[in-house]
């Protein structure tokens, strides 16, 4: 058997990865919004970007951004409501595209999945060749088009599919795998490191409250408990404790015994 790495027989993954895809399939139903900065969502008080188009993102729109915020970013964003029935249909026809090559699919979500063509049923035995045919017919049947990342685990292939992203693919070979890793493992300790400084600052603010029984009952006394709750939890690696120690620049909370036992009962 072939193991992670691809020491003995590395197996050919391919990421197949739609661009934009909500938002792309709105500009294609609707020519009059081509070209323009265009959001799939609610642009309610409460609404999230569901998919934003290229033109949205050069503003710093993304997905999963509150509405309102967006809107903030580009003044002339255009709302547009989801119809996931239709992008369920494209996706059902991008599948049947991916099945003409493997019956090896998992898919991550309507607009991407992970192929595995180490065991080919079409001709040609090149993974690059099959995420380009792949990707050509995509166009050709939905006129949407996609980006793909070829490697020899699902960890790198998804990491390659975002670095041509639009209409681009991009390789991850066996020689500069272990490069790629490394490169991501440290883009993720530096993001880590970033969010430890953010906890850190903020269990100083959580600190600086007033003592005694008024602190207990308020808001500010529960989220210093709760951060002293993390502080002490072994499980939890990301907590301000986890890295940047300022012990004595705070008066320690005073902990009730149920929240002690929860804490040892966690860490067993
Ligand atoms: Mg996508």
């Amino acid at each position: 058997m072939t193991n992670d790495e691809g020491s003995e027989r590395p197996r050919k993954i391919v990421h197949v990865d739609m661009d934009a895809f909500y938002a792309s399939v709105e500009q294609r139903d609707n020519p009059d919004l081509r070209g323009l900065p265009v959001a799939v969502g609610y642009p309610a008080a409460r609404g999230v970007v569901a998919a934003a188009s290229y033109e949205a993102r050069k503003f710093g729109v993304h997905s999963a951004m509150a509405s309102v915020i967006a809107k903030r970013k580009c003044p002339d964003l255009i709302f547009v409501k989801p119809r996931f029935e239709g992008y369920k249909a494209i996706s059902l026809q991008i599948r049947a595209i991916f099945a003409e090559y493997t019956p090896m699919i998992e898919p991550l979500s309507l607009d991407e999945a992970y192929l595995d063509v180490s065991e080919i049923l079409k001709g040609t035995e090149i993974a690059t060749v099959i995420a380009q045919e792949i990707r050509a017919k995509i166009k050709a049947t939905t006129e949407l088009s996609a980006s793909a990342g070829i490697s020899y685990n699902k960890f790198l292939a998804k990491m390659a599919s975002g670095q041509n992203k639009p209409d681009g693919q991009f390789v991850i070979t066996p020689k500069n795998g272990p490069a790629c890793r490394a490169a991501s493992d440290q883009e993720v300790s530096r993001r880590r490191a970033r969010h430890s400084r953010k906890d850190a600052s903020a269990w100083d603010r959580n600190t600086r409250r007033p003592q005694g029984a008024d602190a207990r009952v308020s808001g500010g006394a529960f989220r210093g408990v709760g951060a002293m709750f993390l502080r002490y939890c072994p499980w939890y690696q990301g907590g301000p404790g986890a890295k940047i120690r300022r012990r004595g620049r705070h008066v320690p909370p005073r902990i009730s015994i149920p929240l002690r036992r929860l804490a040892k009962v966690f860490s067993r």
